[in-house]
């Protein structure tokens, strides 16, 4: 952390419409953190990025700032634009631990079960127990984090921060329940029976999107979100061959690289890279390769083989070579997105999900379940920490209204 966040501060025009709290998806209001930051009014300022997003913290280092706030500043247009989310992130960290029960209402002696411990689920449980309610939050996993913990690498988020939040929420009455997977033994009407008068299901995307192809079974696949979750239980060797191009599949060249793999290429169908462009340079910066126009046929024991797209002048892909490429490589991670995993629809009447297994809500985040709420990726499909939170945000305010009305 640098002091140059005070002299970013002060170049902030306090515009009358603030273009970077427009950009900001959670309409951060940045004018007046950074006033409170300037005045010295520390715990004014964290209170604000609080209420307003819960997990600020996680979002000043994770948020793709370049298309949001910082990308939104009007300085940008003809210089540099304010570095919003350093101030942010020391707002939030020196705010953070001085949280405790500050704030929290009186218990009205209502429960509430969230599934889920990711943004979503510690956003909506952040949100009731400081309006009083008794939450539990069910996940099932032994952490709490979601794909910040399981999926975010750690050179780009530290797991403490999750720690931490872990104490607050504690220490704000939360209750917890790991490695406790709802739709397996126990269910959703269990839950009802158990007297929580609401549900919030936050879920997210936990099962990888296959390929369909030969091969995809063999010792040397994986999937990426897989890998992630553990990477020092794999071996991948030296040369290691990723099928995507999406942030996902950037975590997962750049973690394999940090694993010892000496030779990581990233492969995709046409010449369209789905990552940020931040992503895609840190990838390259850390030694990746990429390569376009493979589309993958089939796996082997050797490596991924590849039908080789042929381009027209506008880079679109007119149709493939004849001949079959096989590529050499030790392992061969899919990194092409992930879907829901369906327990929770199979094992609850009524709750059901889109033709991509997604569940539908209505305008209050209600499922098509009484009293069950949802938001999120297992909403939306794979998205983003501060869209989870912004959504959970209108699951919470529309469970207290079903709760109270
Ligand atoms: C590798 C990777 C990198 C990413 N990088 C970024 C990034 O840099 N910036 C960004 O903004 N977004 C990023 N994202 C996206 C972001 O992490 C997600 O959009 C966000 O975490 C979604 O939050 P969620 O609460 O909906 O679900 P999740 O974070 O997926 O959390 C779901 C929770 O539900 C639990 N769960 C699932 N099923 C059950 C069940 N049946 N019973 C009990 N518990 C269950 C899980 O254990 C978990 O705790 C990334 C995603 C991945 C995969």
């Amino acid at each position: 952390m640098s002091l140059f966040i005070v002299k970013e501060a002060e170049r902030c025009l306090q515009c009358k419409k603030p273009m970077c709290m427009e950009g900001c998806p959670a309409h951060t209001n940045i004018p007046q953190v950074v006033q409170a930051f300037k005045e010295n009014r520390l715990l004014e300022a964290g209170e604000t990025l609080f209420e307003n997003n819960p997990l600020s913290l996680v979002c000043s280092i994770v948020c793709d700032h370049e298309a949001q706030c910082t990308g939104h500043c009007v300085l940008g247009k003809k210089g540099s634009p304010i570095i919003f989310y350093e101030i942010e992130r020391f707002i939030s960290d020196s705010y953070l631990d001085r949280l405790k029960k500050k704030g929290v209402a009186e218990n009205n002696g209502k429960q509430v079960a969230v599934i889920g411990a990711g943004p979503s689920g510690m956003t909506v449980a952040i949100i009731l127990a400081k309006h009083g309610y008794n939450v539990t939050i069910f996940y099932d996993n032994d952490k709490i984090g979601g794909m910040l913990q399981y999926g975010i690498p750690d050179f780009r988020l530290n797991k403490q921060i999750l720690e931490r939040y872990k104490n607050v929420m504690q220490q704000m009455g939360i209750r917890f329940r790991p490695n406790t997977a709802i739709g397996e033994s126990i269910t959703i009407e269990n839950l009802k029976r158990d007297g929580y008068a609401s549900i919030f299901v936050g879920t997210g995307v936990w099962r990888p999107k296959m390929l369909g192809i030969e091969g995809e079974t063999l010792a040397n696949v994986h999937y990426g979100i897989s890998y992630l979750g553990n990477p020092s239980v794999y071996q991948l060797g030296n040369n290691v061959a990723i099928i995507g191009m999406g942030n996902v599949a950037m975590d997962v060249a750049r973690t394999a690289l940090r694993h010892g793999s000496e030779h990581v290429t990233l492969y995709a169908r046409s010449k369209r890279i789905a990552a940020s462009e931040n992503e895609v340079e840190f990838t390259r910066l850390d030694g990746a390769e990429f390569v376009f126009g493979r589309a993958i046929e089939k796996i082997t024991q050797s490596g991924p083989v590849f039908r080789v797209a042929k381009f027209d002048e506008n880079d679109n892909v007119t149709g493939y070579e004849e001949e079959l490429e096989q590529v050499e490589a030790d392992s061969v991670i899919i990194a092409v997105s992930q879907a829901p995993k369906n327990k929770l629809i199979l094992t609850t009447e009524g709750l059901e999900g889109n033709d991509r297994g997604l569940l539908v809500i209505d305008e209050n985040c209600m499922t098509t379940c009484e009293g069950v709420f949802s938001a999120g990726d297992v909403v939306h499909g794979s998205n983003t920490v501060v869209a989870a939170i912004h959504e959970a945000k209108k699951a919470a305010a529309g469970m207290m209204k079903y709760m109270e009305g």
